[in-house]
């Protein structure tokens, strides 16, 4: 079940009425029941006792709009420039996004001028010097089967004034934006900065978010590919566990904020015992302790398999300043290699002999390219950009609810993150799983 969502806005912003008719019609007469109504829309909470709420108030419910071709669009294609950059870390299905938006752009649309930015937002300003990338159908050919971006991406603020004045100077009529938390607010930036200025330049995010985290995104590309990969190491560390008398093998998995690979992961492959992550307050020591959990646990089975997320613990780090990255995130504390120097600590000081084996798969995982479920989906998510794009809306993203495509504003998605809710049936499944106790005092 869906986390409930509290009042947000949903309203899409445009930058004019759509006059021009949709090439689309005059490529295939049998299309026009694919065109969606501008007024579509799909409610956002659909539970009775919200309906019967908002009937029993005279409230509205609160939908998002929904994706897909309009019947006119705003830009015409003939003239139009397009632009799209991808920022922040890899996330399996970048370059299929990458391609499917060349591709509907260019033989649905029949838009010839498609450009990559390099290396992120540093792809707009001068002084770096990256040249832009023309993007062809023949250059996206065969990128899908690549992990990574073909464009590049980076880090590090870059100024806003500068980036649009790019925009401007090059006629960019649309940017598509791929990346996590950090791009979708530089993108709401500049999508203020671009209106204020009164230029037509659409900007149009695809959520990328390996950790699966951001608000009002059900299911965000790569996390698929990453659950899967993830298993494969699950799978390991168990072998390994299960080889050796009082075996143990930790798994250190994506989600910095947000669990939802490690509890995937342990779904995905019930061989995990304990399930460490961001949202779930855990202790080391003591007798409800998580080590002494894992001795229990060694005593009946004489193996155990531990999956913990990158953001699991950082309390055990709260004396370090561990600084920033280049776009002002915080530094985590390595919990993978805190939890091996524990363990091992733990059982000399009990004088009980473990073997631990501990993998750490994340870049692995990062550079991978989709599964063939995340390929279907980062199409979809990319062709419904464009369809977005070319109607002129704005400072938006794209997004899936009840197995729909929507716009969603992307000021409403960076509002708050998306966690694990403790309460939740996922949540439980994972402790039914693994069977683990509480692990506090
Ligand atoms: P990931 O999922 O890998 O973290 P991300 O998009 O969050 O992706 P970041 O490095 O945080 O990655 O941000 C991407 C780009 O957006 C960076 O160049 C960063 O400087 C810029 N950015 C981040 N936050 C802001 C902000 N509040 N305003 C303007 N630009 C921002
Ligand atoms: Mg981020």
């Amino acid at each position: 079940m869906l986390d409930f969502v509290d009042s947000i806005e949903t309203k899409i912003a445009s930058l004019g009425p759509s006059k021009i008719d949709s090439p689309i019609l005059s490529k295939r007469k049998d299309v026009s029941r694919h065109f969606v109504a501008e007024n579509e829309r799909i409610m956002v909470n659909i539970t009775q006792s919200y309906i019967e709420e908002c009937i029993r108030n005279k409230k509205s419910f609160l939908s998002f709009e929904v994706a897909g071709p309009r019947q006119k669009i705003y830009f015409d294609p003939s003239k139009l420039k397009c632009g799209v950059v991808t920022c922040g870390g890899l996330c399996p299905g970048t370059n299929d996004v990458i391609r499917a938006l060349v591709m509907e752009l260019y033989h649905v649309y029949g838009v010839k001028n498609i450009y990559g930015f390099q290396y992120g937002l540093e792809g707009f300003i001068s002084r770096y010097g990256h040249p832009l990338v023309e993007l062809t159908p023949e250059r996206v050919a065969s990128i899908h089967e690549l992990g990574g971006t073909i464009l590049g991406t980076s880090r590090g603020a870059q100024d806003i004034g500068e980036i649009v004045d790019t925009l401007d100077r090059l006629n960019i009529g649309i940017l598509f934006m791929i990346g996590g938390d950090g791009t979708l607010r530089a993108a709401a930036k500049i999508s203020e900065e671009v209106l204020h200025r009164g230029l037509k330049c659409s900007v149009i995010a695809i959520p990328k978010t390996i950790d699966n985290d951001i608000y009002l995104v059900e299911k965000s590309f790569g996390f698929d590919t990453a659950v899967e990969k993830a298993t494969e190491a699950i799978r390991a560390a168990h072998t390994e566990a299960i080889a050796a008398y009082n075996g143990i093998g930790l798994v250190k998995l994506m989600g910095r904020y947000s669990g939802f690979i490690a509890a995937y992961a342990t779904l995905g492959l019930r061989e995990v015992n304990f399930t460490l992550i961001p949202e779930v307050d855990f202790d080391l020591e003591g007798e409800h302790g998580f080590l002494e959990a894992l001795r229990k646990r060694l005593k009946k089975r004489r193996h155990a398999v531990i999956v913990v997320a990158e953001g699991a613990g950082q309390k055990f780090f709260a004396d370090q300043d561990l600084g920033t990255d280049p776009s002002g995130n915080p530094r985590l504390g390595d919990i993978g290699k805190f939890l091996v120097e524990k363990i091992k600590e733990y059982f000399v000081s009990i004088k009980m002999p473990i073997t631990l084996k501990y993998i750490d798969p994340s870049y692995i995982i990062r550079s991978l390219p989709a599964n063939a479920n995340d390929h279907v989906y980062c199409g979809f998510l990319a062709q419904n950009a464009v369809h977005a794009g070319m109607r002129g809306k704005t400072a938006m993203l794209v997004s899936c609810r009840h197995n729909v495509y929507v716009h969603v504003p992307i000021k409403a998605a960076v509002i708050k993150r998306k966690i694990i809710n403790p309460n939740s049936t996922l949540w439980f499944s994972v402790l039914e799983t693994t069977g683990q106790p509480r692990l506090k005092n």
